[in-house]
């Protein structure tokens, strides 16, 4: 008895063999491209003030379908590239920003803070094969350009390895960190410059240019064709990009506004102080100065 239903066992497992082969022959199946999306707001077109980026301004609601219209501008983007999946990551703020029901159904969306080294970056891992900033904006102390600051306003330089680096560059560390490229970034003009110094080879979409404080923007709506036709090619294109990797060990130094702040930071194992209102912390893993940098700037 059992011989015999070993037996029909055999045929089944042949019959499904053969049935996989004559399917793969047939329909092969379609090439795995997951992309991650890590969208901020004050890089977004049309946003000036930070009255506008959160809940208490009269127009957040405003940007806020503005930003979910920008992400879902490279979620299309990423589809018709033939990507499989699409992550993206709800990166100011609150982390509670898109608003859910008008994002691209075929995305998954992740909200709020968890606490960990990821922070913008949260979701990403070594099985993404692409990465895309939305919203995105230059940092602290850059002349002419839009809202510009590094993580918050009690910062005012964040360095890696002796550099000033956006927020695009520490993310940009963390996908490289996982092995995955940014390929392309969308904000303003300044930071689109700055993650060209730092990348080098990164596809740019520029929605507003900074004048001191004002800004000179494309309308949303023409902000919007051009991520979508940007991320297509980016991607079809996707070989041409590189992950960026600072060299180990990776020093972080970040300089605050307030003397207090610095005092309170050198407070985290291994930092040092280099200045009155700034600190630094060492390490050959990346994972570890992410650390730092959440505790230090949270
Ligand atoms: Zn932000």
């Amino acid at each position: 008895m059992k011989r015999k239903i070993l037996c029909l066992g055999w045929v089944t497992v042949v019959l499904v063999a053969l049935s996989a082969v004559s399917f793969s022959q047939t329909a092969p199946a379609p090439k795995k491209l997951k992309v991650f999306i890590s969208v901020d707001m004050e890089g977004i077109s049309g946003l000036v003030s930070w009255e506008e980026t959160g809940e208490k301004g009269p127009d957040y609601q405003l940007f806020r379908r503005i930003m979910t219209q920008e992400a879902n501008a490279a979620v299309e983007g990423a589809l018709e590239a033939g990507a499989t999946e699409v992550v993206v990551r709800d990166a100011h703020g609150s982390g509670r920003n898109i608003l859910p029901d008008l994002l691209d159904p075929e995305a998954t969306l992740i909200r709020d803070w968890s606490g960990g080294p990821l922070d913008m970056m949260e979701g990403i891992d070594r099985s993404f094969d692409a990465v895309l900033f939305i919203g995105y904006h230059a940092q602290a102390g850059t002349p002419d350009a839009v809202l510009k600051h590094t993580m918050n306003l009690s910062t005012f330089d964040i360095k890696l390895n002796g550099k000033p680096v956006p927020e695009a560059g520490i993310n940009a560390a963390i996908a490289g960190y996982f092995g995955v490229p940014v390929v392309l970034i969308a904000g303003d003009l300044a930071v689109t410059i700055q993650a060209k110094e730092i990348l080098g080879n990164i596809a740019v979409v520029s929605v507003k240019e900074g004048i001191g404080k004002a800004a000179k923007m494309i309308h949303p709506e023409k902000a919007r064709k051009m991520i979508r036709a940007a991320t297509v090619e980016a991607l079809r294109d996707r070989a041409r990009y590189r992950p960026y990797k600072p060299t180990s060990p990776i020093t972080m130094e970040v300089m605050y506004t307030k003397e207090e702040l610095a005092a309170k930071a050198a407070l985290y194992p291994g930092t040092r102080r280099t200045g009155d209102r700034s600190v630094a912390f060492t390490h050959d893993d990346l994972m570890e100065v992410l650390k730092f940098y959440v505790t230090v700037t949270g």
